[in-house]
């Protein structure tokens, strides 16, 4: 891992006025240990992120990125960020990142145990080469996620729609799907229905429709998926947010895993069987993601 910089932060409650965040911005050498022993975000997991895509030194959709940790927060019963505090230190650490693409990560951890206040940073670093998953693609293989279709709603204390810290179950199913000879994995309800890749959204085409698994259904919000489908408007194709059942995946024209990082990495098989890629329109996907997006 390249770093580029990461700075701590104090974070302030949600509607405090301020005009100028930087007193409570505290830089760090990224690669020197910066946090407590009793820090809850390793101990347990227990806190919320977000990876934000940069080219060029532009910090790409950072609204959709600030109200999706906003979104989280409320979940996890974490106080809510002050977006604007969040927004001033991503333009700071974007500064750090002039050329060419790197990650911005924000944390927001429920702080150090029996401590009074949650603790929170943000870091930058540059991205890794994913021009081979953009053009050429991913294999992937669907994985039972362990849970059924009904659980989002049954048993909301999951997490399901948040994006936790808590990714070592999203790590050991890309472990897996690695042992099975694949890139990636799709996660499957275990009545069938279709979720997401364990760091990204699905896209499926059937003709000129694109279509991708419900928020709802115990899934992230992608916001790359969000900017594809507004785009995709824009180009006058259909989009549609469904309940896909697995049976439905044999029918896809095409399919992509979409993320923030990597972008639209078109699937090449799913299951071993093979799936067409359309080089040309995938490599406009990735150059309009590469464009600067707010
Ligand atoms: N779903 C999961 C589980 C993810 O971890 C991610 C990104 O890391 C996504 C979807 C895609 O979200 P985004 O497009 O905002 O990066």
């Amino acid at each position: 891992m390249t770093w580029r910089y990461a700075l701590i932060i104090d974070p302030v409650a949600a509607g405090v006025d301020a005009i100028d965040y930087a007193s409570t911005f505290r830089a760090v050498d990224p690669s020197a240990p910066a946090l407590s022993i009793g820090e809850l975000s390793t101990q347990r997991g227990d806190g919320i992120f977000e990876s934000i895509g940069v080219v060029d030194g532009h910090a790409q959709e950072v609204g959709p990125h600030l109200e999706r940790l906003a979104h989280s927060a409320a979940l996890c019963d974490l106080p809510a960020p002050e977006l604007t505090q969040w927004r001033q230190a991503i333009d700071r650490v974007a500064v750090e990142c002039q050329a060419g693409e790197c990650v911005i990560k924000l944390i927001l951890s429920r702080g150090v145990e029996h401590g009074p206040t949650p603790t929170a940073w943000v870091t930058a670093a540059v991205a890794p080469d994913n021009s081979a998953a953009r053009t050429t693609g991913v294999r992937v293989v669907t994985l039972d996620r362990g849970f059924d279709s009904g659980a989002p709603a049954r048993a909301p204390w999951l997490l399901l729609g948040a994006k936790t810290l808590s990714y070592a179950v999203n790590m050991a199913a890309l472990r897996e799907a690695r042992r099975r000879g694949a890139d990636d994995a799709l996660f499957v309800t275990n009545d069938g229905v279709v979720l997401e890749g364990p760091t990204s959204s699905v896209i499926l085409r059937f003709g000129d429709r694109f279509v991708t698994p419900e928020p709802g259904a115990g899934i992230l919000h992608g916001t790359t998926q969000m900017s594809l489908f507004a785009h995709l408007r824009d180009l006058g194709h259909d989009t549609a947010y469904e309940t896909v059942p697995v049976s439905m995946l044999a029918d896809a024209d095409a399919a992509w895993l979409v993320s923030s990082v990597r972008l639209a990495a078109p699937v090449s098989s799913l299951d071993a069987t093979p799936l067409s890629i359309d080089e040309d329109f995938t490599a406009a996907l990735n150059a309009y993601l590469l464009r600067p997006r707010e």
